[in-house]
């Protein structure tokens, strides 16, 4: 008889490594009935539905934004999901997909862009390119017969805005500019604090976004459509024309460009600019792309001061309200901007309705972005041309 005993610690061991075997032993028994799952789901418990139909986006070009903030968004996303991606480079391409579980199959490059139209799999194009390649892209997504959600800016002129609206409308397919903003909270309750006339009568709006940009960098190449006021600049312009509900009459501007900094050999480091609205409100604007970051708006209305900090930020948004001699925050839940803007195009889709941010509110953009470059180039008042 093999004798044998067990320190307290063994002890236990033992008896909870039987009481396993004894269990598992149980388990492979074929009478022992199942163990029986709980009647119902504890009541807070919220188990998703299936959406009865998404939209497949297909992703042009994986640089910074779209490996940074858009991919990874699709995964808040509730209608929203990626299908297929175009890339100049393909082994960057197959990493991205199966790190997304997107068939290899529905790979392309810029050269088959266009066999889009034949995968059914693909309702939206996402333009994710340098702002020189918007139009080109967006028109061919057109033909391909997709619905295309392009990147601010939407291009860099006015012309090609306007064949961009024209090749929607002709293939009859929905265009959305990708401002971000325009589906967040904090900036939502601003528009209607604004619009309610939670401030009085606006008068002066400024706005300012400046970051520090290394080369080398698309935005520091002209031919790529670079430049301070279309990659930065153009959420100050957007933010006077959502806050105030108004579009401007005229512009002055003015820009920095240094002769002793390389990176700006093609484009201005600082551009500042004024633009005046029917009301009397002028909306003050700067960016440039030799700071530290700062991206922020202060409303001036006759009865309160809204600021909002890092009002153009992927997030980290601050509301405030200067009133009546007391500051007050107002406390919201931030989403995922990329998410929400990419439901929101895909919601859009699927009931037939336009975008809150249509091709023509990239184009009212283009208009001032015109009128600005105008006023620099001849040193005096332009007016913008709607
Ligand atoms: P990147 O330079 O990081 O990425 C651009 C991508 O475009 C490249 O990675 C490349 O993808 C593709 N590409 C194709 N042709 C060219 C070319 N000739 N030169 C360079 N790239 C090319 O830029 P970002 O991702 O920062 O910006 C892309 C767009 O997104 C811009 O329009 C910008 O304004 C906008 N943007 C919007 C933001 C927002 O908050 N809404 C924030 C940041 C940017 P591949 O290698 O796969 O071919």
């Amino acid at each position: 008889m093999t004798d044998f005993h067990l320190n307290e610690l063994d002890r236990r061991t033992f008896l909870a490594t039987s009481a396993t075997l004894i269990a598992s032993t149980n388990m492979l028994h074929a009478d022992a009935p199942p163990l029986a799952p709980p009647d119902k789901q504890p009541a807070h418990l919220q188990v998703p539905e299936v959406p009865s139909k998404t939209i497949g986006f297909a992703i042009v070009g994986l640089g910074q934004l779209a490996l940074e903030q858009v991919l990874p968004a699709f995964a808040k996303c509730k209608v929203a999901r990626p299908v297929a991606l175009v890339s100049g480079h393909p082994d960057k391409a197959k990493k991205v997909a199966a790190a997304y579980g997107i068939d290899p199959r529905n790979l392309y490059n810029y050269q088959t862009y266009d066999k889009l139209a034949d995968n059914r799999e693909v309702d939206a194009i996402y333009i994710i390119l340098p702002n020189s390649m918007h139009a080109e892209y967006t028109i061919r997504g057109f033909k391909a017969g997709k619905h295309v959600l392009c990147e601010k800016p939407m291009a860099i002129s006015v012309a090609e805005c306007t064949e961009m609206i024209a090749a929607s409308k002709a293939a009859n397919r929905k265009l959305m500019i990708a401002y971000r903003l325009r589906y967040e909270p904090f900036n939502m309750l601003a528009i209607d604090l604004c619009h309610q006339g939670e401030l009085g009568k606006i008068k002066s709006i400024t706005a300012s976004h400046c970051q520090d940009v290394q080369a080398p960098n698309i935005r520091l190449s002209k031919a790529l459509g670079g430049g301070p006021v279309g990659d930065v600049g153009i959420y100050c312009i957007n933010a006077f024309r959502y806050l105030s509900g108004e579009e401007p009459v005229d512009v002055t501007a003015t820009e920095y460009q240094p002769q002793d900094d390389t990176r700006f050999r093609e484009v201005p480091e600082s551009v500042a600019f004024t633009l005046r609205f029917p009301s009397g409100l002028l909306g003050c604007g700067d960016c440039s792309f030799g700071t530290a970051e700062s991206r922020c708006f202060r409303v001036q209305g006759g009865n309160g001061i809204l600021d909002m900090e890092s009002a153009f930020g992927y997030r980290g948004q601050r509301l405030l309200l200067h009133k009546n001699g007391r500051l007050s925050e107002y406390q919201l839940a931030p989403v995922d901007h990329f998410a929400a803007e990419m439901d929101a195009f895909s919601e859009s889709i699927l009931t037939n309705q336009i975008p809150k941010t249509p091709g023509e509110e990239g184009l009212a953009d283009i208009r001032i972005i015109e009128a600005i470059e105008e006023s620099i180039r001849t040193g005096r008042i332009s007016a913008v041309r709607h």
